[in-house]
């Protein structure tokens, strides 16, 4: 092995002054990390057809709600209020009740066909309608205000991504460890750019011991197009766990450190999002179990998925890319039936990142 790869190389202090070029007074760029939610997260509200009835006589409301709430309980939709105040208010009625889904052929219904006899008297009721109504709990207070637009809805704040969205999920000193590993990613970054090659860095980040474990560039050539930046980083920290395939000795930018924290003790440590399994079939864990991946822009679709299988932690990128797969064309990174996912973050350091090649 190649001594020389087994030092990390620190940018230089004139590097980290070139960060305000143009503008020598000016203090460091304002950015924000913020959360690339899942396709349910972000996406828009989901409707289903139900059926509602008026409640013609008010006195009935709390016997109806007992009696419908017992044939139709609904237990795919606990975030549905099952009441509400009708919205005309030249309308004869003040109050609506929620009955019941419509099923796939949805058409006009009776009472009698929706409500079984004698376990709900409909006395008190008025004919049936149709009405959308969130198939699914809101997940962010955006959905949450598109939601009860429908339908009243009940809503638990998940006060992570909350906070999260608010752009103040990290402290002042997490925010300083986040910028100083993201202008290591801008400096390999800029050692490609200065070589030839496509102007992407990344760096790979053990945060409980607060240690850079890979830094590298994109390496990709006619005669190696897949060495991007992602996958030079992954088998770097590879190298460090005494693995690795690629020969990178000719891009001194590109190096790594040993791990410090052995692989076997490293599986139990490790603050997971969801319960996946963090072991390999060997009973190690897998690469970048426990890791965060610092990038100057959004991973393309090889890249993100390599993340995946090598079981990341975090990934935080500066700027999208147009084919990028953690938000932009996929969010390859919390779909349910995939085996692992993991937080991403955008917006570190990203106007600085944004002049960089995309992944591509
Ligand atoms: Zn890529």
């Amino acid at each position: 092995m190649d001594p020389s790869l087994g030092t990390l190389e620190k940018p230089g202090d004139e590097d980290g002054k070139a960060e305000g070029a143009g503008s020598p007074e000016r203090g460091p760029a304002p950015w924000q990390a913020l959360p690339v939610l899942s396709e349910r997260q972000s996406g828009d509200v989901e409707l289903v057809l139900a059926y509602a009835a008026p409640i013609l006589d008010q006195r009935q409301t709390s016997r109806l709600l007992k009696e419908v709430a017992a044939v139709h309980p609904l237990p795919a939709q606990p975030h549905l209020k099952r009441v509400r105040p009708s919205r005309d208010a030249s309308c004869p009625h003040t109050l609506e009740i929620l009955l019941c889904l419509a099923g796939p052929a949805a058409g006009a219904r009776s009472l009698a066909d929706l409500l079984p006899q004698p376990a709900v008297d409909p006395c008190g009721l008025g004919p049936p309608f149709l009405v959308p109504v969130p198939a699914w709990p809101p997940l962010t207070r955006r959905q949450f205000e598109k939601a009860r637009a429908h339908w009243p809805t009940s809503f638990h704040e998940d006060r992570q991504v909350a906070r999260a969205l608010a752009g103040c999920l990290f402290s002042a000193q997490e925010r300083a460890a986040m910028q100083g590993y993201m202008e290591r990613a801008l400096w390999a970054a800029r050692q490609a750019a200065a070589r030839g090659l496509r102007a992407m860095g990344a760096v790979v980040v053990d945060p409980a011991a607060g240690h850079v474990l890979a830094m590298g560039h994109d390496c990709s050539s006619s005669a190696s197009p897949l060495l991007h930046a992602t996958m030079v980083c992954i088998d770097l920290v590879a190298q460090g766990q005494g693995r690795g395939a690629y020969n990178l000795r000719r891009h001194p930018a590109c190096s790594f450190a040993p791990a410090t924290t052995p692989q076997a003790a490293r599986a139990g440590s490790v603050r997971k999002l969801d319960a996946d399994a963090d072991t390999g079939v060997d009973g190690l864990p897998y690469v970048c179990t426990g890791y965060d991946l610092y990038i100057t822009r959004e991973p393309c679709t090889m890249c993100a998925m390599a993340l995946v299988h090598s079981r990341v932690q975090r990934v935080f990128y500066g700027a999208p890319s147009p084919d990028g797969a953690l938000g932009t064309r996929f969010r390859v990174h919390a779909r349910p039936d995939l085996n692992h996912r993991f937080q991403v973050f955008h917006g570190v350091l990203e106007a600085q990142c944004r002049q960089l090649d995309p992944c591509a």
